[in-house]
């Protein structure tokens, strides 16, 4: 076993703190990373606090994961010592069902298998980025390109491919108006990524504060939401909408944005359900949809996207004293407009 150390709850209501756990030995197709960047996900909130419920303690979270590679198993053919690479939401799949077969293992008939907050086939408890090391099979370790801040790339790999990939399977692009909801960790990447596809963006934030950092973000038009007339001005008008908001809020409002046949995807996922009404979706027959992370191969493609279009997030690099002052901060809504540890500063 490798020694690792990180930071972990032990309860949902205790704050994170310094913790000594073990990874596995590597296998031949194992990749070891030594962790230089972790993102915070709100993802990582909702579970560390067990707001979805079933969370497991202790709990090292984090999925938003860059680093060096320092050793590798004898089959792996994609890295090689001291290279970069990034590690997302899940770490294995069954990779035999028809969803795994088809690259799309984050819907593994079997149920993907998390990066942490779940257990491996072996049924041993599984730790997040939050620490030092970490040692992925090398379908779930992704490579990452030598032009990027390697700080700046660290949440691509789950608020990136959360958005990149609705984004696309809708066909957010030239001649598309597209809606974001909320302007934080996903909203900011998700705006992003709508206005390099080439669509007319407009996001929606609660946030007055955020109005001009939206604009220089891509959005072609802001709306604070709290302002119903000016919502309403768009009624009938969208696409798509990509709703990453992580509080519950009323989707009716962003139903009727919808024109014709137009989608209204959550990714945001508040702890409680949300109130539907049918005369919201009968009209103009919309879809609501839902959308999680994206396949191996398409967090890939995602990569080498942001690589050639020099496409990364907005961070806020933080040392591990100020944990616990950045997870209020999210939840507050004051992230700018994703934090990042440096997983140096443990040391
Ligand atoms: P975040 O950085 O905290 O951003 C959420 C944003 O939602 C806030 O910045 C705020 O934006 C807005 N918001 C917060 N409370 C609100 C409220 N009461 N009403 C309306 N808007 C509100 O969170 P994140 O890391 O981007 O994650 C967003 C959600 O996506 C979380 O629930 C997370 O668990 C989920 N998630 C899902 C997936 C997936 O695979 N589907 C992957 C990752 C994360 P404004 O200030 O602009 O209003
Ligand atoms: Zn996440
Ligand atoms: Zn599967």
């Amino acid at each position: 076993m490798i020694p690792a150390k990180g930071y972990a709850v032990h309860d949902a209501t205790s704050p994170l703190v310094p913790y000594s756990f073990e990874r596995r030995d590597p296998g031949p197709k194992d990749v070891v990373v030594k962790i230089a960047y972790s993102g915070i996900c709100h993802s990582d909130i909702h579970q560390a606090r067990n707001e979805w419920g079933g969370s497991i303690y202790p709990m090292v979270p984090g999925h938003e994961i860059v680093g060096y590679v320092t050793a590798v198993g004898s089959e792996v053919t994609r890295f090689k010592v001291g290279d970069r690479a990034g590690v997302g939401v899940m770490v294995d799949s069954c990779r035999e069902c028809d969803n795994c077969k088809a690259m799309a293992e984050q819907y593994c008939t079997q149920g993907m298998v998390p990066t942490y907050n779940g257990r491996d086939k072996d049924g041993n408890i599984l730790q997040g980025g939050y620490s030092d090391t970490i040692v992925v099979d090398e379908r779930w370790t992704y490579t990452i390109a030598a032009n990027l801040d390697l700080a700046a790339v660290a949440p691509l790999l789950c608020a990136g491919i959360t958005t990149y990939s609705p984004m696309r399977h809708w066909k957010a692009g030239k001649g598309k108006k597209v809606g974001v909801v909320g302007l934080g960790g996903l909203g900011h990447m998700a705006l992003k990524f709508a206005h390099s596809f080439g669509a007319h963006v407009v996001q929606f934030t609660t946030s007055e504060s955020k109005i001009a950092d939206a604009k220089k973000l891509g959005a072609d038009e802001v709306v604070v939401s709290k302002d119903a007339d000016a919502v309403a001005k768009h009624a009938g008008s969208f696409d798509l909408i990509v709703d990453c908001v992580s509080a519950p809020h009323d989707l009716n409002q962003y139903l009727s944005l919808l024109r014709l046949d137009g989608t209204l995807c959550l990714v945001g996922l508040p702890e409680v359900p949300l109130p539907v009404s049918p005369f919201s979706l009968i009209t103009n027959r919309r879809s609501l949809a839902g959308s999680m992370i994206g396949g191996t191969a398409e967090t890939q493609e995602m990569l080498d996207y942001c690589a050639e279009h020099n496409i990364v997030s907005e961070i806020e690099l933080i040392s591990v004293d100020r944990l616990a002052e950045a997870y209020e901060r999210v939840v507050k809504s004051d992230v700018k407009y994703r934090f990042v540890i440096d997983m140096a500063t443990m040391a």
